[in-house]
């Protein structure tokens, strides 16, 4: 019995070591993201890019580490941070109790809310008639929580842009997903027909950068470097350089 437990708490240490040594193995920080949310992540070529791979880029560099990329489905990412698969989760993610309870959160970034596009010729006008409709969201987002207040009938998918592609072809009623890349999506589509409601009343949101429990070292660094670019205008910069500035703007 005695022996047996020794064995096994040998076998748990190792396995612990690899999943640490995996997450932190040289000089590197990992970061996982789902590069489906422009232009907060995107990939070009090979390249995941973005507002938050440049923010982790300067985390990294702060930390003189070297940072890797890692590209997956938003709702594995706390999953990978509580598994050690990676370091940091830099995903627009929206800091929220429920989260909270799986992983710490840094200091926040970005303020965003969410936004509702709906087809100009599509029912959907106010909160009124987006009760009960076909409502598609990206899986696990606070879009998804919010679609859930509206209806019973909410469609999940892996990237916003299915979504907001149904609901041009006509399968869906709305889409409710955070508004810089409602707005972004609408865009890339170019499609007249593609409207976002101003009526509706979203709550604010803010983005930080999670982290697994228990590192409070890193999280003070990543807080460092959140000022540090706030401060010196490197954020502003990073923001400008993806959200392009209307022509007409005054
Ligand atoms: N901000 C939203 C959330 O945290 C969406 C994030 C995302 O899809 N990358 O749930």
């Amino acid at each position: 019995m005695k022996k047996g437990l020794k064995a096994f708490s040998l076998i748990m240490a190792a396995l612990l070591t690899l999943t640490m040594g995996a997450a932190l193995a040289e000089d590197t920080l990992t970061m996982g993201t789902n590069a489906e949310f422009p232009p907060f992540e995107f990939v070009d070529g090979d390249a995941v890019v973005g507002v938050d791979a440049e923010i982790a880029a300067e985390i990294a560099k702060d930390l003189g580490l070297k940072l890797v990329i890692e590209n997956m489905a938003f709702d594995s990412v706390i999953p990978a941070l509580v598994s050690g698969q990676i370091d940091i989760g830099v995903a627009a993610m929206t800091v929220k109790p429920e989260r909270l309870n799986s992983v710490d959160f840094s200091n926040t970034y970005y303020n965003a809310r969410q936004a509702c596009i709906v087809r100009k010729d599509g029912k959907v006008t106010d909160e009124e008639t987006l009760k009960g409709t076909a409502i598609g969201v990206q899986n696990g987002t606070t879009g998804d929580y919010a679609a859930e207040g509206y209806s019973e009938t909410v469609e999940r998918y892996g990237k916003a842009l299915d979504a907001v592609l149904e609901l041009a072809g006509g399968k869906l009623d709305a889409v409710i997903v955070d508004a810089p890349v409602a707005q972004n999506i609408i865009d890339a589509l170019n499609n007249d027909n593609l409207i976002l409601l101003d009526n509706i009343e979203f709550e604010d949101e803010f983005y930080a950068v999670a982290v697994a429990k228990g590192k409070p070292e890193l999280v003070e660094s990543i807080n460092k470097t959140i000022d540090r670019i706030t401060e010196d205008g490197t954020l502003d910069a990073i923001l400008l350089k993806y959200f392009p500035v209307a022509d007409d703007a005054e």
